[in-house]
This record gives C-alpha cells, sequence and structure tokens, in this order.
C-alpha cells in the first residue's frame, strides 16, 4: 500500500496509517512489525511504556539492511509519566533512540500531562493503591522537550492525553507548538470538539484504540466493531466495521494507529482509501458518540 500523509506544522508529511503497538512484545511484536512493513506500513507507533523498542529497531534494521531508507518510515515514541522530571527528559530519549537503533525520532510524544513519581519503576503505587505523582508542571517538562528538536535528536515534538486548556497552555507558553495530539476516538468518543480545537491551532489529531480496542472488550463494554449502525454502513460499502471505523477518521483528517499481530488484519486496516463514507453516514457515525472510553484518565 501507499498511503496517503497529513502535513505537520513542521512541513514534515505523516502516513494517516500507523501500526499501533501497545501490548505487542517480544518475538511477537518483532514479527508484527516486520509483517506491516512488508504489507506497504511506514508508520509505526511505540513508547518506553510499551517495553517493545528494541524488537521494533531488530524489524526496522531488517527492512532497512534490505534496501528501505530510514527517512520512508515515520517512526513515533513517547515520553512516559515518570521521565518528566526535566533531567530524565533526554536521557529517556536517548534510551528510546538506542534501543530503536535510530538517530533520530520523526515525533516524540508526553505520553500524558501528568508527572508520576520519578525512577524505573514504571507504573509508581503509592500505599493507597494510587498512581505516586510528582509536582513537575508539564511546561517544565515541554521545555525540556524542545531542546531535543534543537538537538536534533526529534523532527517534531507533541502531547497525548492533553485536554483543550492543557494544549492551550502549551500553545500559549511552548516556543514550539505541538505537532499532534494523539487522543483516544472511535465512534463512541469522537472528540469533535479536540479536532475542531486541533485543525483550528494546526495540530494534527491521531486517534488510539481506533477500533475500540476489541480484544480489551472484557474489561471496558464496548463493543464498537459489533456496532449494528456500523454493520450497516460497512454492509452497503462493501467493507468491514473496522474499515469504516478508520476510514471515517481519515476521511476527517485524523490519523489512525490501529493495533494488530496479524498480517491479515493490517492489510484489512489500511485498505480504507477506495471507498468514501457519504455525508450521511458520517452523520450517523457522529451520532453514536457517547464518551464511552476505554481509557478512563484522570484529566
Ligand atoms: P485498537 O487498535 O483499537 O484495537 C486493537 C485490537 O483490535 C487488538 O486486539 C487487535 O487484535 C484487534 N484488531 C485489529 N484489527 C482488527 C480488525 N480489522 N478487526 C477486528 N479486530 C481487529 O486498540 P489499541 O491497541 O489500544 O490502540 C491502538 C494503538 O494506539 C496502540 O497499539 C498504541 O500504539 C496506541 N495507544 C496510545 C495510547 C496513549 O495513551 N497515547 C493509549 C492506548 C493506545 P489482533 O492483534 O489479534 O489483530
Amino acid at each position: 500500500m501507499t498511503c496517503p500523509t497529513v502535513k505537520l506544522s513542521t512541513g514534515a508529511s505523516m502516513p494517516l496509517v500507523g501500526l499501533g503497538t501497545w501490548q505487542s512484545k517480544n518475538n511477537e511484536c518483532y514479527e508484527a512489525v516486520k509483517a506491516a512493513l512488508d504489507a506497504g506500513y511506514r508508520h509505526i507507533d511505540t513508547a518506553e511504556l510499551y517495553q517493545n523498542e528494541k524488537e521494533i529497531g531488530r524489524a526496522l534494521k531488517e527492512k532497512m539492511d534490505a534496501g528501505m531508507k530510514r527517512e520512508e518510515v515515520f517512526v513515533v515514541s513517547k515520553l512516559w509519566n515518570t521521565r518528566h522530571h526535566p533531567d530524565d527528559v533526554l536521557p529517556a530519549c536517548q534510551k528510546s533512540l538506542d534501543d530503536l537503533g535510530l538517530e533520530y525520532l520523526d515525533l516524540y510524544l508526553m505520553h500524558h500531562p501528568f508527572p508520576w513519581a520519578r525512577g524505573d519503576n514504571l507504573l509508581p503505587i503509592n500505599a493507597d493503591g494510587k498512581a505516586e505523582h510528582s509536582d513537575v508542571h508539564f511546561m517544565d517538562t515541554w521545555k525540556e522537550m524542545e531542546k531535543l528538536v534543537d538537538a536534533g535528536l526529534v523532527k517534531a515534538i507533541g502531547v497525548s492525553n492533553f485536554n483543550i486548556s492543557q494544549m492551550e497552555e502549551v500553545l500559549t507558553n511552548g516556543r514550539i507548538n505541538p505537532a499532534v495530539n494523539q487522543v483516544e476516538s472511535h465512534p463512541y468518543v469522537t472528540c469533535n470538539r479536540m479536532l475542531e480545537f486541533c485543525t483550528e491551532k494546526g495540530v494534527v489529531m491521531t486517534a488510539y484504540c481506533p477500533l475500540g480496542a476489541p480484544g480489551d472488550l472484557k474489561d471496558h463494554g464496548l463493543a464498537v466493531l459489533e456496532d449494528s449502525e456500523l454493520k450497516k454502513i460497512a454492509e452497503k460499502h462493501g467493507k468491514t466495521p473496522a474499515q469504516v471505523c478508520l476510514r471515517w477518521q481519515v476521511q476527517r483528517g485524523v490519523v489512525v494507529i490501529p493495533k494488530s499481530l496479524r498480517a491479515a488484519r493490517m492489510v484489512e486496516n489500511s485498505q480504507i482509501f477506495d471507498f468514501e463514507l457519504s455525508a450521511g453516514d458520517v452523520e450517523i457515525i457522529n451520532n453514536l458518540n457517547r464518551d464511552g472510553r476505554v481509557y478512563k484518565w484522570e484529566w
């Protein structure tokens, strides 16, 4: 597949479809990324939290040894909550680069606006069983991320799970505007207001959980791909509900990063540029919104 791209505020082109890799681990992750690259994917989404950057690096190296150029693939990683302290930002980015075997990232996101206790425990829990927070303001973290751009370690920086007022703060007080905000979005959480805001500010929105994370259905109970309205639209176009979810996003300029370990599904998830949803289809999908989130982050 040759995937259409969206222009970032930096001028770089970002493929509208990428491979998500949360919960892809070890050899399975390596095989999945190799399969995705073979299927023509040129955008991979990862994070320190996913603990799979070495496997992704192995797959990228193999493909680059076989002729793929570094600049042909768009690699995204994220700064984890325990690395918000200004002294931790550069080392965290460098560790992701070393694990991925890359000299630069195409995009580095602040994974969340809220900081957790420093250290190598990625999920620090306090005596109440809650995440142990720290008191670093995200603007202090952002200023260090800006220096990563200056140093050439990352081509663009952005945020994830930021709400509109947090984004406004970065846009007002930062030196570099966030190129992207990566948020949960699928037909049950359409994020229309966020998209409108991002579009107005020249920020690209990426939708995570674009299929409603069907693998975790028993935990969140949101059977997005089973929705009867989505099924009707899919049938009308000779497509699957997953393809309708993804098409709806890219048609409104939103980047999607569906995760799969299966080559056939990767192909299915990328075959979304040969049909178009009508205004009526789009209205039906927009009306499915119910603020139904897989992830209930404290913002
Ligand atoms: P998702 O992409 O909505 O769903 C992934 C699940 O759908 C997997 O269980 C996969 O199973 C299945 N699947 C894939 N294609 C399918 C298809 N065509 N039909 C039916 N089922 C299909 O959820 P996600 O993985 O949570 O989110 C996507 C990516 O967003 C993540 O992998 C990660 O990179 C990113 N993310 C970011 C954040 C953040 O805070 N920034 C949070 C969550 C996720 P198989 O693997 O078996 O195919």
